[in-house]
C-alpha cells in the first residue's frame, strides 16, 4: 500500500536514472581537538537509499547535519543535483532537504494539525487555508487523519514520528534524512514505521537513513554505507556489505549486531 503511505500517486518523485542525487566530497569536522568527521565520501542516487550504519560516536548524526546544514563543515563539500549547497541560505535548503529525528522534535504545546501547518506557512510561505488542507491530506497519508487535534503527547511514539515524517513531507523536500527514526520506539511501533519508510523509498525518494536496523538496511537500501571514526570505511550493495565485508572491522561490527 505504497501510495496510501506516501502519496506516491500524488506527486512526482525522483527517478531512477541512475544521476547522483545528493553527492557528500571529502566532509571534515572537528570539535575542539574532536575530530568527528576525517574525510566523508558518500554518493546517493537519485530515487535511491542509502542506509549508513556503524558504531555510536563514528559521526553518523553529524554527517547528516552537515547534510542540511545544521553544522557547517570545517572542509568539504555538498551537492545536490551536481551543485554545491554550501552557498545556500539554510533555510531554503531545508525546504530541500527533510530531517527526521530520533525523538521527533514535535512541538508539544500544537496540535498534531498545527505542527504540519507550521512549517508550511514559515518554509513554504502557504496561505492559511492551503497551509491547513495540505497539512490535513498529508496526514491522511500516513494513516493519521483521526489526530489531527490531538497534542503529540496523547500519540504514541509510532504515531508521533509519523507525524514528524509528515511535517517533512509535506514540504515536498527532493532528500529526506532520517536519523535513528526508531531508535526511541517500543518494539512493537518499529515495524510500522519502517514499512512507512520503506514505502517512501519505493515510491523513489532520495533517502539518507542513518540506522541499527540491519534487515531495513539489507533489504530497503540500494547503498549501505559503514562509518567508523570519521570515515566511511566500506560502502557497496547490501548483499556486497553484509555478506562479502572486507574490512575487519566491519566483520567485527556485524558480527555483534546481526
Ligand atoms: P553517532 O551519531 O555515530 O553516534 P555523533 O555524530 O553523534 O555520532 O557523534 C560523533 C562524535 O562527535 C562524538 O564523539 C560526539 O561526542 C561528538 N559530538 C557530536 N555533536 C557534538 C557537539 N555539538 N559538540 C561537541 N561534540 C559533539
Ligand atoms: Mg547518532
Amino acid at each position: 500500500d505504497t501510495n496510501t503511505h506516501t502519496g506516491g500517486a500524488e506527486r512526482e518523485l525522483a527517478r531512477r536514472d541512475g544521476s547522483v542525487s545528493l553527492a557528500v566530497r571529502d566532509i571534515h569536522l572537528a570539535f575542539g581537538s574532536n575530530r568527528v568527521l576525517r574525510g566523508v565520501n558518500l554518493d546517493v542516487p537519485r530515487g535511491g537509499t542509502a542506509c549508513v550504519i556503524g558504531p555510536s560516536g563514528s559521526g553518523k548524526s553529524t554527517l547528516l547535519r552537515t547534510i542540511n546544514r545544521l553544522i557547517e563543515p570545517d572542509r568539504g563539500d555538498v551537492l545536490l543535483d551536481g551543485r554545491s549547497v554550501l552557498g545556500d541560505d539554510p533555510d531554503a535548503l531545508r525546504r530541500r532537504i527533510g530531517m527526521v529525528f530520533q525523538q521527533f522534535n514535535l512541538f508539544p504545546h500544537l496540535s498534531v494539525l498545527r505542527n504540519i501547518v507550521l512549517p508550511l506557512r514559515k518554509i513554504r510561505r502557504l496561505p492559511p487555508d492551503e497551509a491547513e488542507a495540505l497539512a490535513r491530506a498529508q496526514l491522511e497519508l500516513v494513516g493519521l487523519a483521526g489526530k489531527a487535534d490531538a497534542r503529540p503527547g496523547q500519540l504514541s511514539g509510532g504515531q508521533q514520528q509519523r507525524v514528524a515524517i509528515a511535517r517533512a513531507l509535506a514540504l515536498r523536500p527532493q532528500v529526506m534524512l532520517f536519523d535513528e527514526a526508531t531508535s526511541a520506539l517500543d518494539p512493537e511501533l518499529v515495524k510500522g514505521v519502517l514499512g512507512l519508510m520503506a514505502d517512501l523509498s519505493a515510491a523513489g525518494m532520495t533517502m539518507v537513513v542513518v540506522t541499527h536496523e540491519m534487515g531495513f538496511a539489507r533489504q530497503v537500501a540500494d547503498t549501505v554505507a559503514f562509518m567508523d571514526r570519521g570515515v566511511v570505511l566500506e560502502a557497496g550493495a547490501p548483499t556486497a556489505v553484509f555478506e562479502r565485508p572486507e574490512h575487519p572491522r566491519l566483520r567485527r561490527f556485524l558480527a555483534q549486531v546481526l
